[in-house]
């Protein structure tokens, strides 16, 4: 296994560019996945690792060989695609033997190879089977044995369990988290769904547009996020956005003026704040306290009606509108009796705010992981 360098790593097409000055540092052993919406250079850079694409500017280290240029099989890499791509007329063993053979190794260690991976992966009942008489998580197993039996430097994984229903999908994922943490491989997995990412990754990358937004560990991203954009990809439903104006910005809180006129305190470092300047507040669903006793003295309270209810048994979803004409989401108690049409306030504690500015970078939260819910336990 090896860890992996990008040095100002660029890609373009003719005039487009595709990814812009992306560094990373990914350690031996380490699972990390790159997250971002649709056309935001995730595939790409995968491709580029393993050298199917070309590098535009920039340098690609795996372990310490500059690997710019060298083809994709001299790299040591083995990808695993979306579409599983089994051969339909080899049974399963010969599926995963078959890259084995074309390096010319010998019967005995394919054969060791085969019954080991098959084994970590738990098809090894399955080994005479061809594809079309596996279920489709039983055939992306078989993808990801043919990978794990060249024993390579790097895994890529490219969207492996998007063809998975979901119930699927959420299986597939903690068995690859443990095949991850078997095999301490160095492993590269591209998403764009945020809780895949978030249940998976040591460390995610978060990119848009091109470009690096944050690399970190998923409560890192979501408990401090470095700008707008990262606020709203992670975490579902979507932290609510309210634009506010400052009152007061000190080092250890920032007081503000909502548009409906009510105040909120928010615990994130104001020292960059001028007052009077627009700034937008980040409320996430999860933390809104819908009609709590526990009310804190420095709470935001908002006056809204229910919209909408969605209910999802443990919870539901709340749908809100403020008296200010804001909407708004909240996790409310999933027995609590609510009403289309009721009148409610929804607060907020001080340490559950994030804040932004106008240019979309996020202001340092002092208490990150300090949060309290009346809501959610
Ligand atoms: P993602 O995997 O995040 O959905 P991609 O890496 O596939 O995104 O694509 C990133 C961007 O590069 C997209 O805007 C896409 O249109 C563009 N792109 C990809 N391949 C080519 C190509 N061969 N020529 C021109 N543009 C391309």
């Amino acid at each position: 296994m090896a860890s992996v360098t990008l040095t100002h790593l660029s890609k373009s097409y003719g005039n487009t560019s595709v990814l812009k000055n992306i560094n990373l540092e990914i350690q031996h052993g380490e699972l990390v996945v790159l997250v971002g919406p649709s056309g935001c250079g995730k595939s790409t850079l995968l491709r580029m690792l393993c050298g199917l694409e070309d590098i535009t500017g920039g340098e690609l280290r795996i372990g310490s060989d500059v690997v710019n240029k060298l083809p994709p099989a001299e790299r040591g890499i083995a990808m695993v695609f979306q579409s599983y791509a089994l051969y339909p007329h080899m049974s399963v063993f010969k599926n995963m033997a078959f890259g084995l053979k074309i390096h010319g190794s010998n019967k005995s260690d394919i054969a060791e190879r085969v019954q080991a991976a098959a084994k970590v992966l738990h098809i090894d009942h399955l080994l005479e089977r061809l594809p079309r008489e596996l279920s489709g998580g039983q055939r992306q197993r078989v993808a990801i044995g043919r990978a794990i039996v060249r024993k390579p430097r790097l895994f890529l994984f490219d969207e492996p369990l998007s063809n998975l229903d979901a119930a699927l999908r959420a299986k597939t994922r903690i068995e690859l988290a443990r095949l991850h943490r078997e095999l301490a491989a160095t492993m590269v997995y591209v998403t764009h769904d945020q809780v895949e990412a978030m249940t998976l990754g040591d460390k995610i990358v978060v990119l848009n547009e091109g470009e690096v937004q944050q690399a970190g560990t998923p409560l890192e991203l979501y408990q401090q996020p470095s700008n707008r954009f990262v606020a709203t990809f992670i975490g579902s439903p979507t932290i609510n956005l309210l634009p506010a104006r400052v009152l007061e910005a000190r080092p250890d809180g920032v007081r503000l003026q909502l548009e409906d006129g009510s105040r909120a305190l928010a615990l994130v470092d104001g020292t960059a704040l001028c007052v009077g300047e627009s700034v937008e507040l980040g409320l996430r669903p999860e933390h809104c306290l819908v009609d709590s006793q526990r009310m804190g003295q420095d709470d935001t309270a908002l006056h809204a009606q229910i919209a909408l209810v969605e209910h999802l048994g443990d919870s539901n979803l709340l749908h809100l509108k403020t008296d200010g004409g804001q909407e708004l989401v909240a996790r409310g108690d999933g027995n609590a009796a609510v009403r289309l049409g009721d009148a409610v306030i929804v607060r907020a504690a001080p340490e559950s705010l994030y804040l932004f500015r106008s240019d979309g970078s996020a202001l340092r939260r002092l208490m990150p992981g300090n949060m309290r819910s009346a809501n959610v336990h």
